[in-house]
């Protein structure tokens, strides 16, 4: 008799190194954590939300900026421009928060098929669109992702 061998499905995984990511994040605000995969699953990028190189982290105290307008490249966008990939190969996006219009934007040029998501965020009305529009699936990861 084999022994059951309980394992987190992809899903699940991939969503912990997300949120995992999320932690690095330097915002005060927002904590995004977003994983890139190609169509087996095998991790082709990641990133988190954060400043520019040599601006002060809104995180630190000296940094108001966030208040009003937050300077952060976003996780999606970080992931997307350290991929080494060809843009075409990218088929899985995890993230914790679902993309902003502008990260959208930047997907859908890419050969992502689902994004799998922790939690809305303020623009998913109007990303989805694009993305329904660009005739994509947006999946969204079951809660229980996020506590096993
Ligand atoms: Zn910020
Ligand atoms: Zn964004």
């Amino acid at each position: 008799m084999g022994q059951i061998t309980l394992r987190p499905d992809v899903v699940i995984t991939m969503m912990r190194i997300a949120n995992t990511l999320a932690a690095r994040s330097t915002c005060k605000k927002l904590s995004v954590g977003c994983v890139l995969t190609d169509v087996n699953n095998r991790i082709l990028s990641a990133g988190y939300n954060g400043l520019p190189k040599g601006w002060i982290h809104c995180k630190n105290e000296g940094n108001t900026i966030c208040n009003w307008r937050c300077g952060a490249t976003h996780a999606e966008s970080n992931a997307l421009l350290s991929c080494y990939a060809p843009r075409k190969e990218i088929h899985n996006c995890y993230v914790t928060h679902s993309p902003c219009l502008a990260c959208m934007k930047q997907l859908i040029q890419t050969g992502c098929s689902y994004i799998y998501y922790r939690e809305k965020s303020d623009e998913y009305n109007i990303a989805s669109e694009y993305w329904y529009a660009a005739d994509r699936l947006l999946c969204l990861a079951p809660s229980r992702s996020f506590l096993v």
